[in-house]
């Protein structure tokens, strides 16, 4: 099927990463990631001791209402096609991403820049979407069978309003975009609410609401209550190998010694009160494999390994989750649409139920042997904004990629719509 083409397997390019710090290294970032940030971060934001986060439930239809009125507005019942679109990290300085190194047109092909991410949020916001959570879209419920099956929920939305589901992959701060003109980690600011933490080309240390994907549809999101009725922000898709949200919490194969150990605890306290304010906000978490693993190319055992660690090392921060982004889009056991092989089999046995790749489409399918939804999302990224007339149709309901991309700052690459 077209879905599955070598398009969305190019994905792979960017992200195809092993291990953060001393091992193989990330492209694009190439043969020289940077060191572990642990030295470089600043002092994480005093906080209180917080007790271990639990698993959270957020197959819950219940936060929306049935039909008639809410607070003023009618709400409608929908059926239909729920959109879903990925974002990585966004460009912070653009001067730093497309400066001509190693990384730059990965980068061009994968990232959207700060200000095209700003004027994709407002473009799709006036097209009369809004946000809905990935875990609301589905539940899990007994079938006549008496086995349990996934089940589309029916999403009561104001009226006239189209559902989007966003996610944003990677959200992990990987050494190569620190020096790459990306944002270093997320902290809590002085207001209370979570910012982004980094250097601008100067050096100079930059707190913002304004260069990070995460803090700017939260303030979006303020100044547009109505794009998320339900107060839901977007689904993070979380690896481990460098931790997570810029927060050093991996264990090192390389490096098993007490300080590291002592290191990566304290980095581990320190993202929880962001953890924590994340989802009081309505930021929900996937996993994205520990080490980014290509699905359709490891052995049942590596992935078991890999699902371990995610685990043990993110699942323990962020709680359980039944939501899987599968790393380059690569689908498990050859296929997961036409069959459930051991790999798929195994994940659904670890507790996922929704497997997403990457598409042309928001494309779901609720699979009928065994209890798990795979779907597709669309990705507005430099591919698809450069892409053909046909590549630009897939997103003319969002916004039109003529007026979003900014050639100015991005390399002098091809565009191939007229
Ligand atoms: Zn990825």
């Amino acid at each position: 099927m077209p879905r599955f083409t070598a398009l969305v397997l190019l994905l792979a390019l960017l992200l195809s990463l092993t291990a953060c710090g001393q091992a193989p290294a990330a492209p694009p970032a190439a043969e020289d990631p940077a060191p572990p940030a642990q030295e470089e971060t600043p002092e994480a934001p005093e906080i209180e001791p917080e007790p271990e986060p639990v698993p959270y439930e957020i197959l819950d239809p219940t936060v929306m209402p049935e039909g008639g009125g809410r607070d003023g507005a009618a709400y409608a019942p929908w059926d239909g096609i729920v959109e879903h679109l990925f974002f990585h990290p966004v460009v912070a300085y653009p001067e730093l991403a497309f400066d001509g190194d190693a990384q730059a047109d990965g980068i061009d092909d994968y990232m959207v820049t700060a200000g095209e991410f700003t004027k994709i949020l407002q473009s799709v916001y006036d097209n009369g979407y809004v946000l809905v959570d990935i875990g609301d879209v589905w539940r899990e419920d007994t079938g006549e069978d008496g086995q349990p099956h996934m089940v589309r929920n029916t999403l009561y939305l104001p009226e006239g309003k189209k559902p989007v589901v966003f996610s944003y992959d990677d959200t992990n701060y990987y050494p190569y975009m620190l020096e790459n003109g990306f944002t270093y980690k997320l902290i809590i600011g002085d207001d209370g609410k979570i910012a982004s933490w980094g250097k601008d080309p100067q050096g100079n240390e930059v707190v913002s609401r304004d260069l990070d994907a995460i803090p700017m549809l939260d303030k979006f999101v303020e100044e547009h209550p109505d794009f998320s009725p339900f107060g839901a922000k977007a689904s993070l898709s979380l690896t481990g190998y460098c931790g997570i949200l810029g927060y050093r919490t991996q264990t090192e194969k390389d490096d098993q010694s007490a300080e590291h150990e002592e290191n990566r605890q304290r980095e581990r306290e320190a993202v929880k009160p962001i953890i924590e304010e994340l989802k009081r906000t309505g930021w929900t978490f996937g996993s994205h494999t520990w080490g980014h693993i290509n699905l359709a190319k490891k052995p049942l055992e590596t992935v078991k390994a890999d699902t371990e660690k995610w685990l043990d090392e993110v699942g323990s921060l962020v709680g359980q989750t039944p939501i899987l982004y599968y790393p380059h889009g690569a689908r498990p056991d050859g296929d997961d649409v036409h069959q459930t092989g051991p790999i798929f089999q195994y994940l659904h046995d670890q507790g996922f139920r929704v497997f997403a790749s990457v598409g042309i489409s928001s494309y779901s399918k609720i699979k009928g042997d065994i209890s798990a939804v795979i779907c597709d999302r669309l990705h507005p990224d430099g591919t698809t904004l450069r892409g053909s007339e046909k590549v630009l149709s897939w997103y003319e309901q969002f916004y039109d990629a003529r007026e979003i991309i900014d050639l100015e700052s991005r390399p002098k690459r091809e565009v191939r719509w007229q």
